[in-house]
């Protein structure tokens, strides 16, 4: 009885880890991807004519065509002359905005939080459309929870969430709505707050502005203790030897170019320690210029759809005189440091993620992910190096390297397929022909 027990509730805890309530995918359904381009996350060279072989949610097998037996009665996806690829993961994003220009006069005009649950929705269908099958928000109000469970529940489409609720931070941010944040002026009350935050269900922390060393030490103390990771955003030289010196998990924003290039002791330490960096490099420097060469990219049919009129509407009004927004007041210095600025953790080799602060302004989430790849490869990294980044090393970076991030067997079934070479230009990956979500075609209307 004992045993009998504690099988089943490892095959419970297994279920629920591995989310196949999360939808109606038949375990028995064989299906396979035949015939395209696999690059399956390995920084190694890519298998032609390769067949992935998909058992309800799960890799079953991977590899040129020759060596997989497909079984009678698969279903059989077609990718000739197009790349099979691990879904790609957002380890930066913000589920609540979609590319309005002004902070401000977004959250007044959707009330605070009330439209939250009309928007998220859009974003979430937006990203998972974009070949984003993973993606981590950091700050929003707690009723983000409710949205990943709505995913998860496949009520409706979203990439896999891994969400931090507020941030805590020293200094309130003005113009957000309270309830994305939490502040808090002892390391006592840091601690109290990440435990509450751990309570209401968060995935992973966030930390923000203003906070000392004994702050973080304690967060990442009561974080560690429950197995969640901390996020912290980062720009300044002090307070990123502050985050190390606290084993802080993740550095978020270093390497935007906000500020100038990092001291060499500073990045060896960080190559060294292999503390993860999102560098979050593409959201001003790269799309402010990309936007200024085409302003057509700011209104498209597909925007359009994407939601209500008076939304689609604001937006459009937000974006006069896109130049002169707040937002990108230091962009033209941002760029002029981003010369040395963005290399420099890819010199260092240090281990690099992938994030893109979308919806910031002029970031929408249709297009941030490949922008933010895009950026890296301008930066130093080879094609191949970013899009490990974003999908294996991003899967580690999560702490769900044994289940995602790869196309081998054993791996949930998170696969694109893109119509073009991404080892030949990356920007092919802003081509997205179809989505496979545990084991799942996503279908979008
Ligand atoms: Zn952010």
């Amino acid at each position: 009885m004992q045993r009998y027990l504690s099988s089943l509730i490892i095959l419970v805890l297994g279920v629920y880890l591995l989310g196949f309530h999360a939808f109606a995918v038949d375990d028995n359904q064989y299906t396979a991807i035949t015939g395209g381009m696999l690059i399956d996350g390995y920084e190694t060279p890519p298998i032609h004519n390769a067949t992935v072989l998909i058992k309800g949610n799960i890799i079953i097998d991977a590899g040129p065509a020759h060596t997989i037996e497909i079984p009678e009665g698969t279903t059989l996806i077609d990718a000739r002359g197009k790349t099979v690829l691990p879904g790609l993961i957002d380890l930066h994003m913000h589920l609540d905005l979609i590319g309005h220009g002004d902070y401000d006069e977004y959250y007044s005009y959707i009330k605070g939080t009330e439209r939250l649950a009309e928007i998220m929705p859009i974003a979430a269908k937006q990203m998972l459309r974009a070949g984003i099958t993973s993606a981590v928000d950091l700050g929003s109000p707690l009723s983000i929870l409710d949205i990943k469970e709505a995913i998860n529940k496949g009520n409706i489409l979203g990439p896999r969430l891994s969400v931090s609720g507020p941030w805590i931070t020293r200094i309130k941010l003005g113009g957000v709505p309270d309830s994305y944040q939490i502040v808090i002026d002892s390391p006592k009350q840091a601690a109290k707050q990440a435990q509450y935050l751990i309570d209401q269900g968060v995935d992973v922390i966030k930390l923000w502005l203003g906070l000392t060393l004994e702050d973080y030490k304690a967060v990442v103390k009561v974080a560690h203790q429950n197995n969640i990771k901390v996020h912290a955003h980062l720009y300044k030289v002090d307070a990123i030897r502050n985050a190390l010196k606290a084993k802080i998990d993740v550095l978020q924003h270093v390497g935007s170019a906000k500020m100038p290039p990092y001291p060499e002791d500073l990045l060896h330490q960080i190559a060294e320690s292999r503390t993860p960096v999102i560098q979050t490099i593409a959201h001003r420097i790269w799309v402010y210029p990309a936007t200024l060469s085409n302003p057509g990219r700011l209104d498209t049919p597909q925007m359009q759809s994407d939601m209500p009129a008076d939304l689609y509407q604001e937006l459009q009004r937000s974006f006069t005189h896109f130049h002169r927004l707040g937002y990108f007041h230091d962009t033209p210095d941002e760029i002029r440091n981003a010369k040395i600025n963005a290399k420099q953790f890819i010199n260092s080799n240090a281990y690099i993620g992938v994030g893109t602060d979308a919806a910031s302004p002029l970031n929408f989430h249709s297009d941030a992910i490949w922008r933010e790849m895009s950026a890296l490869v301008d930066s130093g990294m080879t094609e191949s190096r970013v899009i490990t980044a974003a999908t294996k090393t991003n899967a580690e970076i999560l702490g769900k390297g044994d289940q995602l991030g790869t196309v081998e067997a054993g791996k949930l079934a998170d696969i694109i397929i893109v119509d073009g070479n991404p080892l030949f230009d990356i920007n092919m990956l802003k081509y997205v022909d179809t989505v496979i979500k545990n084991g799942e075609v996503q279908v979008f209307e």
